[in-house]
């Protein structure tokens, strides 16, 4: 988790902030993972998605989540 998470360009802490796609969550697909069970199937793994925004300059970064 990031919770200490700070704007590049501002350096204030990033708050977290609500995604909405209207099509369920956002995720992100990584490689397969090597060590993991899943690789011995090859599926690779979807990670949660966790949005930060920069209260200064409206900056969004995306977090994976593991
Ligand atoms: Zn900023």
């Amino acid at each position: 988790m990031a919770d200490d998470a700070r704007c590049p360009d501002c350096g204030v802490t990033l708050a977290e902030a609500d995604l909405f796609t209207g099509q369920g969550d956002l995720k992100v697909r990584t490689e397969t993972d090597e060590d993991g069970v899943l690789a011995a199937v090859g599926v690779a793994k979807a990670l949660e998605v966790s949005p930060r925004r920069c209260p200064d300059c409206g900056l969004v970064r995306f977090y994976a989540e593991e």
